[in-house]
């Protein structure tokens, strides 16, 4: 499936609709998620035409992959979260029930957040591996 420019991110980074900016650089725009999760949810996006972490990954250039890095660890720090501990998310295809199909890092913080799972919906017979 291709990009889908009509997302609401490609809109974001196009001006079409509003955000909260916390973070800019030259790839990358961190913003307040409109729909917060925990204390502290702000999301991370390549400026880029990328789908996921997975076609980002395989074929975003050194120079946007490290400046995508970058700037999720810079906007971990600015919010404050580096001293308290956060969450990194970024959903990929539909088992991780992703919504927008454009690359975005949640970071999720601000308090205790608890376990990252529930664990209740395990197929029978799934297990978690160990390393
Ligand atoms: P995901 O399920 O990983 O695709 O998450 C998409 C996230 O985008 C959700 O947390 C939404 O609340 C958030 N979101 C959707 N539209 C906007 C918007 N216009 N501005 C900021 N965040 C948004």
């Amino acid at each position: 499936m291709s990009y889908d420019d009509q997302n609401v991110f490609a809109k974001i980074l196009r001006g079409e609709l509003p955000h909260n900016k916390v973070y800019e650089t030259e790839h990358s725009l961190a913003f307040h998620d409109i729909n917060p999760q925990a204390s502290v949810h702000v999301l991370v996006i390549p400026k880029g035409s990328y789908k996921s972490w997975d076609d980002f990954s395989k074929i975003a250039c050194d120079e946007e992959k490290t400046d995508y890095i970058s700037a999720i660890g810079e906007t971990a720090r600015l919010l404050g979260v580096d001293k308290t501990g956060y969450w990194l998310l970024a959903n990929h295809g539909n088992d991780s029930h992703q919504e927008v199909p454009h690359l975005h890092t949640h970071i999720l913080g601000g308090q205790a957040l608890g376990p990252m799972l529930e664990g209740g919906d395990l197929p029978p017979g799934a297990h978690y591996n160990r390393y």
